[in-house]
């Protein structure tokens, strides 16, 4: 179940940590390979199923909404070294930023958004970072056009 919002939630013990909110199709990705390069991580997410299957594999997660901030304080924030925000809506990613920055004013903070007008908003609140998918996207498909055009310039030219 997820935390309600007056639970008391144990603090981690981790220091020096990444934390990540959200596991679904960015998140999971991120965290596999924060998990690869060796990042204490805590992870918090607010579908059960998910969080279980976290635990399953040993990797330390909460259940709830990270928007609440009996959630979020117990992430230890204060010690952490990076924040991941990784969920879709920009109005709630706000408030978890917010409150992110006033726990700790050194901590990397990265975000997700979809809108050019979400990553001002989220970079207003404290975000060192916000990566904008969209945009993304199209980077990647303009650098596999233009890979292909120069491999297609280069057999070309060997003819
Ligand atoms: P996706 O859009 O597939 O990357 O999935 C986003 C993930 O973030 C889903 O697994 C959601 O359950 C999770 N999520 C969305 N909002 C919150 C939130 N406020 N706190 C914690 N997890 C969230």
């Amino acid at each position: 179940m997820p935390h309600a919002a007056h639970e008391e939630i144990e603090t981690t013990t981790l220091k020096d940590h990444a934390v990540l909110i959200g596991y679904g199709r960015v998140g999971s990705l991120v965290g596999e390979s924060l998990q690869e390069d060796g990042w204490p991580l805590l992870v918090i997410e607010d579908g059960t199923e998910v969080v279980e299957r976290l635990h399953a594999k040993g990797i330390e997660a909460i259940s709830g909404n990270a928007a609440q901030d009996n959630v979020l304080k117990a992430a230890n924030l204060p010690e952490a070294r990076i924040l991941l925000v990784a969920i879709p809506n920009a109005f709630e990613a706000g408030q978890i930023i917010q409150q992110a920055r006033a726990a700790n004013s050194a901590l990397e903070i990265i975000a997700r958004a979809h809108f050019d007008a979400e990553v001002d908003h989220l970079t207003q609140y404290g975000a060192n970072t916000v990566i904008m998918g969209e945009r993304e996207i199209a980077r990647a498909m303009l650098d596999h056009t233009r890979a292909l055009r120069e491999t297609r310039t280069r057999a070309d030219e060997a003819r």
